[in-house]
């Protein structure tokens, strides 16, 4: 490049505590970037500027003082940076030092990274970067303002979709609350209580179709969701209840009193695309309004519902089936009728899937003799809980109780927890935009405070997970259970799921049955 070699270029290279391990942001790094750019441009080295260990957001840095010393005795009169951040974080100073002093002083300035020359007139050249800059966190900020606004409003837990679910009206006094709708709540009753007597989503769609009960759609002026049987369109407004519907119903947690919000998010400001929320991410907001079904029974019919599977009236019908998991792989165990045979066998379901793949192994066992042993190992325990709970009774239930009561309290304090550190992360961000520290730190400080809040949700969720085990069955029902279930030759299948939550097979053919109750040894 012709003239190139007029220009009496500094190289400046800055590294901050703040950049981290950042490896391209390194001195070594930077300093062959910007010798191997030199030489390829064919520019004339006179000096090379360093400050290690200085952060962007002011320019008390030593050799950037001796920098602007040598502009100004004329020294050099080009600087070139990896990136303008090299030259400064803080935007407005190093906008007026680009804008300003450069060239006032007939300095050109390349930042390699940003494309910047200020002697090459572009669009890149000017101020528009420091604008996209500035814009950038401007808008971060409004989206911020709007977001914390509606979520504030999700975290008092105010009913602020547009539609009300199903068994609810709004409050006519306050839009904002939500209030029973008793002929649409008989419906959700009668919806969960023949969840709780196994019924699978279908059945349960049929049987409300048989009934004549009026679907959600009905309730509405318009149809919006049809559905094609043999060529036929059927609409809900018709009548005909949904698998979809009655699993979206027994799912939703609004009918405990809770508002659950939250469930969708805008990507960010610039999109308009909204994404599903993680579960745990929900607004959880708890008794904003009346109950329609208890929290206990709410939790026990969560219990029930995969272990509810579908069983065809042609197909052979088996006590253990929708309880048995492969317990390698932990995917179901299916239970299939051989022809040949005149037996019925089970398999891994992931085995059987991807079989070529060898992801699993077979878990082929003669399902009569499997079945005929788990219930002796399930009337043994049956028993020795009874046993137990004998001696339990005489002297009382404490021990009981008070776990149930330790999850609790440890739930709220890490909740509370949660929310301090929630609203220190918002204060850091409030720092970062008002100057007073930069965006390394802030990137820094609030992983760490994103971890730390992650790490909480999860203790939190494993902990709640631990409370509906805990307030899954009341003892008296499980004494209930257990006597009709010793007392019967052939055990109902209803029984059986009362008192199982799970049955794992292993290849080497150890059966390890997980219990609804607290499992006595
Ligand atoms: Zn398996």
């Amino acid at each position: 490049m012709i003239g190139n070699s007029s220009f009496k270029v500094g190289i400046y290279i800055r590294l901050s505590r703040d950049d981290g391990n950042i490896e391209s942001d390194s001195i070594i790094s930077q300093r062959s970037l910007l010798n191997q750019y030199i030489k390829e441009n064919n520019y004339n080295l006179i000096d090379e500027y360093v400050d290690d260990g200085f952060t962007g957001t002011n320019f008390e840095r030593p050799s950037f003082k001796r920098m602007i010393k040598d502009i100004e005795s004329g020294r050099i009169n080009m600087i070139i940076t990896k990136d303008m951040s090299r030259l400064g974080r803080d935007y407005i100073g190093t906008g007026e030092l680009i804008e300003k002093y450069f060239p006032n002083n007939n300095v050109r300035y390349i930042a390699i990274n940003d494309g910047i020359d200020t002697f090459i007139d572009n669009t890149n050249n000017d101020i528009a970067p420091f604008k996209a800059i500035m814009n950038d966190m401007y808008a971060k900020d409004i989206s911020k303002k709007v977001k914390t606004s509606l979520h504030s409003r999700m975290k008092e837990g105010l009913y602020v979709s547009g539609r009300c679910p199903f068994g609810y009206m709004k409050d006519p006094t306050n839009k904002n609350h939500l209030v029973i709708n008793e002929e649409q709540a008989e419906t959700v009753r009668l919806i969960f209580d023949l969840a709780l007597k196994g019924n699978t989503y279908h059945s349960i769609a049929d049987e409300l179709t048989k009934r004549k009960i009026k679907t959600p759609t009905s309730y509405y002026n318009y149809v919006w969701n049809t559905k094609s049987i043999n060529g036929n369109t059927l609409s809900q407004e018709k009548g005909i209840w949904f698998d979809t519907t009655v699993r979206s119903i027994l799912l939703n947690q609004i009918y405990v009193g809770d508002t659950i919000q939250g469930k969708t998010k805008k990507i960010n400001y610039k999109l308009k695309k909204t994404v599903k929320n993680n579960p745990k991410d929900y607004i959880v907001v708890e008794n904003t309004h009346e109950a329609i079904i208890d929290r206990d029974t709410f939790n026990y019919v969560q219990t029930l519902l995969p272990k509810n599977v579908k069983r065809p009236e042609k197909k052979r019908f088996y006590l253990l089936d929708g309880l048995l998991y492969c317990g390698d792989c932990k995917h179901r165990i299916t239970i299939r009728y051989q022809n040949k045979t005149g037996r019925s066998y089970t398999t891994c379901d992931y085995y059987r899937t991807y079989s070529k793949y060898h992801v699993c192994t077979t878990h082929t066992n003669n399902y009569e003799i499997l079945e005929g042993v788990i219930l002796e190992q399930i009337r043994d325990v049956c028993k020795k809980y009874l046993d137990k709970n004998k001696v339990k009774d005489s002297i009382g239930n404490m021990t009981f109780e008070d776990n149930t009561l330790k999850i609790k309290k440890q739930i709220e304090s890490l909740e509370l927890t949660n929310n301090k550190l929630i609203q220190n992360l918002d204060k850091t961000y409030m720092d970062m935009l008002k100057g007073i520290i930069d965006e390394e730190q802030y990137i820094r400080v609030s992983e760490n405070l994103k971890q730390e809040i992650e790490d909480n949700k999860s203790n939190i969720d494993n902990l709640k997970n631990e409370q509906i085990n805990e307030n899954k069955i009341d003892n008296k029902k499980i004494e209930k259970y257990i006597d009709e279930f010793l007392s019967l030759e052939n055990p109902t299948r209803e029984l059986i799921i009362n008192l199982v939550e799970k049955i794992y097979i292993y290849q080497d053919k150890t059966i390890d049955i997980i219990f609804t109750f607290k499992n006595v040894t």
